[in-house]
C-alpha cells in the first residue's frame, strides 16, 4: 500500500518508508520541525501531524510552553502563536 508523507505529501515507497506514529514518512523528512534533528521512529512527539523531537516538543507544547518564563530559554525565533483554541 502507497502511504503519502505528511511532511511533503509526495508518495512514500515501501523501502524507503519510515513508519512512526501510524504515519509513513520519508527518512530525510522524519525530522524535528524545529530544530531539523534526524528523528527515531516511535520515539518522538507528534503535534499537527507533523513530527518533532521531544526535546522542542516539551518547549513548545509542553506545559511550561508560555508559562515557564523563569526557565532560561534561549532566544526563540518562533515567538507564540496563540494555539489556544
Ligand atoms: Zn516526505
Ligand atoms: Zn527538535
Amino acid at each position: 500500500m502507497l502511504g503519502y508523507c505528511p511532511i511533503c505529501g509526495k508518495p512514500v515507497y515501501f523501502g524507503e518508508k519510515k513508519r512512526s506514529l501510524g504515519r509513513d514518512y520519508h527518512p530525510l523528512c522524519l525530522k524535528c520541525q524545529q530544530c531539523q534533528r534526524q528523528l527515531t521512529p516511535g520515539q518522538h512527539a507528534e503535534h499537527d501531524e507533523k513530527p518533532f523531537c521531544t526535546n522542542c516538543y516539551m518547549k513548545t507544547f509542553g506545559p511550561r510552553a508560555g508559562k515557564g518564563r523563569m526557565m532560561s530559554y534561549c532566544h526563540s525565533s518562533a515567538s507564540s502563536s496563540s494555539s489556544s483554541s
